[in-house]
């Protein structure tokens, strides 16, 4: 219990509307279940009195009243705070059911009291005084509901609608009545505590959903960071495994599915495709007198130098060590650019170093697989080597023997545009 005077003592500005709102739920419970027994006991005595009086027109107000104040506590207030299906549910123990019958008896006399006004307009001074009290009962059912939720505040409350009730009833002379009212006074004193309790309650209610959501909040930011990190290294395991670690091109894995799905997508737009495979001439020697790093240098800027010369459309991968290769659509043309654009000076190691590139170029004749392109690409790659380097082989069927093997073969033609292209025989592979 203290430890729940504490948290209703404690100012909490973030609960302040989840306690409203369950003191609402709350008092409307309360409010509906009361009223309807109360309104059921006086609201049957009054209205046999006003029959056997033979007041018609009362009788009909009276229920009028009654019928006002029991849709608004019984349905639009609890409607307002919990939604019309709460409002209509019922379901309390015994023990409160009694508790609240006293509510009921003070709330049913608030009622009368004010229905005494327009019941039985007497003179001018017991309306003035009938008036501003109804208004303070109202004033401090709102005061009760929307704002202070205290123990005093639901002394008062009972207290006023005691004295309009009481009030009212008295000046109609209803003795009986007034007894009843005053008996369901003496109610008060332990609603105001089980009201207390329960905004105490609602208060420790809302405090532990609002750790709970605190918690689950917490929870979810360490799930969500989670799930960012393993997004992250997801992204970077694919990025692993499918580049080179020193320059950040596609690897061989990659370079593989890219070869297949372009190879499939010209071939059904008509169009032609070749492989470059490139190889850095006497790249060990660079090695050897800048140093492996230098080495590496070399491999990365190769790779930016060429990515330069490149369509968007084309791709560059690194296959290891100093092989390099091209998926265009653009074929001789870029094989030889890039051997001129490699035979530019490279700035390594604070030295100007020239180095060359032999390069082999397979053809898509609309036949071979995607291993077969590549495998020739380097078969005249290796020509290109066997040719003295620097300078870029076509490849043709003269380049294999009769067992498939790579042969040795003077170049059938010479390009004479570019005196470093050799061609063997461009004619489609039986
Ligand atoms: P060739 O003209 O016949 O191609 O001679 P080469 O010296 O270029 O020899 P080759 O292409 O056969 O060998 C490539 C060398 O590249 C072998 C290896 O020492 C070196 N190498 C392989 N991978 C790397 C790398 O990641 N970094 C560096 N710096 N060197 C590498
Ligand atoms: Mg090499």
């Amino acid at each position: 219990m203290q430890d729940i005077l504490q948290v209703v003592r404690a100012p909490d500005p973030e609960l302040d509307d989840v306690v409203r709102r369950e003191l609402l739920i709350q008092s409307g419970d309360a409010a509906r279940f009361s009223n309807l027994l109360g309104f059921g006991l006086l609201g049957t005595v009054d209205a046999i009195m006003l029959l056997s009086q033979g007041q018609t027109t009362g009788l009909v107000v009276w229920s009028l009243l009654c019928l006002a104040w029991l849709l608004i506590f019984q349905f639009f207030v609890p409607a307002l705070v919990t939604g019309p299906a709460r409002a209509l549910e019922v379901g309390h123990s015994p023990a409160r059911i009694a508790r609240r019958f006293a509510l009921g008896q003070c709330v049913t006399g608030a009622a009368w009291g004010s229905g005494c006004v327009f019941l039985r307009p007497v003179e001018a001074a017991p309306e003035l005084i009938a008036v501003p009290i109804t208004a303070l009962v109202l004033a401090n059912a709102a005061n009760l509901l929307f704002c202070a939720a205290t123990p005093g505040a639901y002394r008062l409350f009972h207290a006023s609608i005691v004295l309009t009730g009481g009030l009212g009833l008295a000046l109609q002379q209803n003795w009986g009545l007034v007894a009843l009212v005053v008996f369901g006074a003496g109610g008060a004193p332990p609603l105001a505590r089980y009201g207390y309790q329960q905004v105490a309650g609602a208060r420790l209610l809302a405090r532990q959903n609002s750790l709970l959501v605190g918690e689950l909040r917490q929870e979810r930011e360490a799930v969500e960071q989670m799930n960012l990190r393993l997004a992250e290294a997801n992204a970077e395991l694919r990025h692993q495994a499918t580049r080179d670690p020193l320059t950040g091109l596609p690897n061989r894995a990659l370079f593989s599915d890219h070869l297949a799905s372009t190879l499939a997508r010209s071939r059904r737009a008509g169009r032609t495709l070749g492989v470059i495979y490139f190889d850095l001439d006497k790249f060990k020697a660079v090695n050897d007198t800048l140093g492996h790093g230098a080495g590496d240098d070399l491999l990365c800027q190769v790779g930016h130098r060429v990515t330069a010369v490149l369509r968007s459309s084309d791709v560059l991968a690194r296959l290891g060590g100093d092989e390099f290769v091209v998926i265009t659509a653009a074929g001789e043309a870029l094989a030889e650019r890039i051997r001129r654009v490699l035979e530019e000076p490279f700035g390594l190691a604070g030295r100007t170093v020239r180095i060359s590139a032999s390069l082999g170029l397979a053809l898509d004749d609309g036949r071979l697989g995607t291993e077969e392109l590549v495998e020739f690409a380097d078969v005249a790659l290796y020509r290109a080597k066997e040719l003295g380097r620097n300078r870029v082989v076509v490849f043709g069927p003269a380049l294999l023997d009769g067992a498939g093997r790579r042969a040795s073969h003077r170049p059938e033609t010479q390009s004479p545009i570019a005196p470093n292209v050799s061609h063997w025989s461009m004619s489609p592979l039986e």
